[in-house]
């Protein structure tokens, strides 16, 4: 029986960060595998970006977190109640760092019992809005399934359990970064990487200004680490220093250009909201 390879492509659903932005979602990124729609991360518009993007939210299949910062779990919840109120007829699986029960059991199940109390009450059925969660501590494989693997990296990002993602199948591989600081591990874990979804928050001379500066990577560091792993493409992401900028896209296409420069060898883009990339 030939196996050829399940279809991979990558949307990039949010690629801001924090802070509220005409053109940019906080942190999104969709993975479609074959059959399966996977999620990492789920910020500010997250919910609202899949639909525009196309991807219904009943049909995720699963959901990753890279860390608890809130501009990347902030919609988690509304993902999961939307999807419930659409349809969904089986228990969502969500994979991150321990602690994320506890944040959907306060901020989903406790902040919306009166919500869920109403809905049920007329017949929906609670058990799809049950959720399971896979609370990672530990570095290694966290998803094995149908040949396809997926493994994490731990990094240091403001004093979080702090997970990065890895996806191989059918001889591609997707890492998806989370927030970090830089870390020579960065490049074993990206080595020849089809795409490397990776933060860019700012310059060195931005992070000086700002107290959690140091939580993060400039666009040298990242230029450094990816051209020593030999990553093919990298989406520069995350991209906090624009809306201390007026939200000028010019300030990213600086970054990327520093990163060019460090890795002439790579493709390197600076994220857009609906972006995707078929592998
Ligand atoms: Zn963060
Ligand atoms: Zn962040």
């Amino acid at each position: 029986m030939s196996s050829s390879p399940p279809p991979l492509s990558v949307l990039i659903a949010g690629s801001g960060a924090v802070r509220a932005h005409p053109t940019r979602g906080g942190p999104c990124y969709a993975v479609r595998l074959g059959e399966r729609n996977l999620v990492f991360d789920c910020g500010r518009l997250a919910v609202h970006n899949l639909s525009r993007f196309d991807l219904a939210v009943e049909t995720i299949t699963d959901v990753f977190i890279t860390h608890l910062h809130f501009d990347h779990i902030c919609d988690l919840p509304l993902l999961l109640l939307l999807s419930w109120n659409n349809g969904r007829t089986r228990r969502l699986p969500v994979t991150g760092p321990k602690g994320i029960a506890d944040f959907l059991e306060h901020g989903l199940r406790q902040a919306y019992a009166h919500d869920i109390k109403s809905r049920t009450a007329h017949g929906k059925n609670a058990d799809y809005l049950e959720w399971t969660v896979k609370e990672l501590s530990s570095e290694g494989v966290c998803d094995a399934t149908d040949g396809s693997v997926i493994d994490t990296l731990i990094t240091k990002h403001g004093g979080l359990l702090n997970f990065n993602y890895r996806l191989r199948s059918g001889g591609r591989t997707v890492v998806i970064m989370s927030d970090s600081e830089p870390d020579p591990r960065i490049v074993d874990f990206c080595r020849d990487a089809d795409l490397v979804l990776i933060e860019c928050s700012g310059t060195k001379e931005f992070y000086a200004t700002v107290p959690w500066g140091s939580w993060h990577a400039t666009p040298e560091q990242v230029g450094e680490m990816m051209r020593d792993a030999g990553a093919k493409q990298v989406v520069l992401k995350h991209l906090v220093i624009e809306s201390f900028r007026n939200n000028d896209p010019q300030v990213s296409e600086a970054m990327a250009a520093t990163v060019r420069k460090i890795h002439p060898g790579g493709k390197i883009h600076v994220a857009a909201d609906g972006m995707t990339f078929d592998l």
